[in-house]
C-alpha cells in the first residue's frame, strides 16, 4: 500500500492535507481552506483530486470546496450535522460511516466540541488520522460550540487509536502550543524536547506535522488533563496564553 500525505500551507497558517493513492490514482483534499495552492499542488505532482473531505464548517477549511470541485469534478464529504452550514457536500457523514480512497477505507468519528459537528477520519491500514481543528500537536481546537466535556471525550477517542497512527491536524500552532505545554506540565521532558524540535523544523521553515497520537499522550496537555475540570481550567489559560 502506497499512501503518500503531503502538506499544502494555505492561508495564514492552515494546512490542506493532499492524499494520494497510487494503486487506485486518486487523491484526497482533506480541508481546502482554498482552491489554488490544492490545485497547483496536486497539478505539480501530476495528481487529481477525485475527493474533497471536510471535517468541520469553518471558512478555512471549506473556502476552496466550490472552486475544486469546478476544476476537477472532485465529490465532497463532510459532517452530516453541518450540512446546513456547508452548502457544496455532495454526500454527508457521522460516525459510524466509513469513507474511502481506492481500497482503503476511512473510519468517521464524530469529536464534537470546537464545532459541534465536527468529524475526525482514521484509516487504521494506513495508520493516518486526519483531526482538523480538534487534536492539535501539543494542543486542542478552542471552543467555539462545545463545552470542556465535549472536548475531553473527543480527545479520549483519539488518543485511544494506535499510538503510531501519524495525526494530520488543521493548523500550524505546535510552537505556541508547545510553549504552554511546558508551562503547564514543566516536568514532562517529552514536551520539552517536542517544543525544541518544532523550533528548530519551523527555524528551517519545515512544517512540525504530523505528530503521532503516542507522541500526544506523551506531550499534549490537553489529552493529558486528569478530568473535564482540568481540562477547561487549562484550556481557558491556554486562551489567555502569552508564550
Ligand atoms: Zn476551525
Ligand atoms: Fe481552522
Amino acid at each position: 500500500m502506497a499512501i503518500e500525505v503531503v502538506p499544502v500551507a494555505a492561508l495564514s497558517d492552515n494546512y490542506i492535507w493532499l492524499m494520494h493513492d497510487d494503486a487506485s490514482g486518486e487523491t484526497v483534499v482533506v480541508d481546502p481552506g482554498e482552491a489554488a495552492p490544492a490545485l497547483d499542488a496536486a497539478k505539480a505532482r501530476g495528481w487529481t483530486i477525485t475527493q474533497v473531505w471536510n471535517t468541520h464548517w469553518h471558512g478555512d477549511h471549506v473556502g476552496g470546496n466550490a472552486a475544486i470541485r469546478e476544476a476537477t469534478g472532485a465529490r465532497i464529504t463532510g459532517p452530516a450535522a453541518e450540512a446546513d452550514r456547508i452548502a457544496t457536500l455532495d454526500r454527508t457523514v457521522a460516525e459510524g460511516d466509513t469513507v474511502a480512497i481506492g481500497g482503503i477505507e476511512g473510519h468517521v468519528l464524530h469529536v464534537g466540541a470546537h464545532t459541534a459537528g465536527h468529524i475526525a477520519i482514521h484509516l487504521p491500514q494506513a495508520e493516518i488520522a486526519f483531526t482538523g481543528d480538534t487534536l492539535f500537536a501539543m494542543g486542542c481546537g478552542r471552543l467555539f460550540e462545545g463545552t470542556p466535556a465535549d472536548m475531553h471525550s473527543a480527545l479520549a477517542k483519539l488518543a485511544a487509536l494506535p499510538e503510531a497512527t501519524r495525526v494530520y491536524c488543521g493548523h500550524e500552532y505546535t510552537v505556541s502550543n508547545g510553549r504552554y505545554a511546558v508551562a503547564v506540565e514543566p516536568g514532562n521532558a517529552a514536551a520539552r524536547a517536542a517544543l525544541a524540535e518544532a523550533e528548530r523544523k519551523r527555524g528551517e521553515g519545515l512544517p512540525t506535522l504530523p505528530t503521532t497520537i503516542g507522541a500526544e499522550r506523551a506531550t499534549n496537555p490537553f489529552v493529558r488533563a486528569g478530568n473535564v475540570a482540568e481540562l477547561a481550567e487549562r484550556r481557558a489559560a491556554k486562551d489567555a496564553f502569552k508564550g
